[in-house]
C-alpha cells in the first residue's frame, strides 16, 4: 500500500466507529470513500419535492454539490448567489426562507471522536436551521474534521475554520492578517453563535456523510 491508500485505510475505520456512535445519537450517517461517490449519495438522498437550501458549505462546494442544485431548476435558498444586494431588512427575510425549506445541504466546522457536531455560526441561520427548520438536513463533512475530543473541536471550529471563512469571504477582521482567532470582538465579526448538536432529533432528521478527502474548512 502506498501513503494515500494507508491514509484511505485510516479514515475508513475511523469512520467505521464514528458512523456507529451516530447512529446512536440518532443522526444517519454513511461513509463515501471520495468527493464524487458522496455527491452521488447525496443526490440520491435529496427529495424530488421542496426548495433545496445551500448554506455556505466548502465542502458541498468542491464536492460538486451546489453547481448541481444551481444548474437543475430547482426552487432554492441559496445564500451565496441570492444575498448579494440585498439591504439589512430584505437579507433578513430572505434568511429566513431557509426554515421552511424541504432539504439544508451544508456541513460542520468539525465533528468529534464520539459523533458531536460543532459549528460557529455569523449570524445563527445556519445553525438555527441545522436544529430546526427544514425536514431533512444533509450534512457533508471531511474525515479531516473529526477531532479526538470535544476541546480539539472547539479549537479546529475556532482557530481553523473561522479564519479561513473570514479569508475566504473578505472581511476586515484580525484573523484574515495572522490566520488565527484574537476573539476580536468586532461587529464584524463572524463567530457569534457556537453551537454542539449532540443528537438528531427527530431520529434521522440529520444525515452526516463522511468523505475520505481532505475537504472544506
Ligand atoms: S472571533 Fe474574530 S478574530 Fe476570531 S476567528 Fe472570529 S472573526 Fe476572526
Amino acid at each position: 500500500m502506498n501513503d494515500a491508500e494507508i491514509k484511505a485505510w485510516q479514515w475508513e475505520c475511523q469512520a467505521g466507529d464514528l458512523i456507529k456512535k451516530m447512529e446512536k445519537r440518532g443522526f444517519k450517517a454513511c461513509y463515501a470513500s471520495t468527493g464524487a461517490e458522496a455527491r452521488k449519495i447525496i443526490l440520491d438522498l435529496v427529495p424530488d419535492r421542496g426548495a433545496v437550501g445551500l448554506l455556505g458549505s466548502q465542502t458541498m462546494n468542491q464536492i460538486g454539490v451546489y453547481a448541481h442544485f444551481r444548474a437543475s431548476g430547482r426552487e432554492l435558498v441559496d445564500h451565496a448567489t441570492q444575498l448579494k444586494g440585498l439591504g439589512p431588512e430584505e437579507a433578513h427575510d430572505y434568511r429566513r426562507r431557509i426554515f421552511l425549506a424541504e432539504v439544508m445541504l451544508a456541513s460542520a466546522n468539525a465533528v468529534d471522536a464520539d459523533g458531536r457536531l460543532y459549528n460557529i455560526d455569523g449570524v445563527g441561520n445556519r445553525v438555527a436551521a441545522m436544529i430546526y427548520g427544514p425536514n431533512q438536513v444533509i450534512l457533508a463533512v471531511g474525515m479531516n474534521k473529526v477531532c479526538a475530543s470535544p476541546e480539539e473541536a472547539w479549537r479546529r471550529a475556532r482557530q481553523t475554520a473561522s479564519p479561513m471563512n473570514n479569508k475566504r469571504i473578505g472581511l476586515p477582521n484580525p484573523c484574515t492578517k495572522s490566520a488565527r482567532c484574537h476573539d476580536c470582538q468586532l461587529e464584524s465579526s463572524i463567530c457569534n453563535y457556537f453551537t454542539i448538536i449532540d443528537r438528531s432529533k427527530p431520529v434521522g432528521r440529520i444525515n452526516v456523510v463522511l468523505i475520505g478527502e481532505l475537504l472544506g474548512y
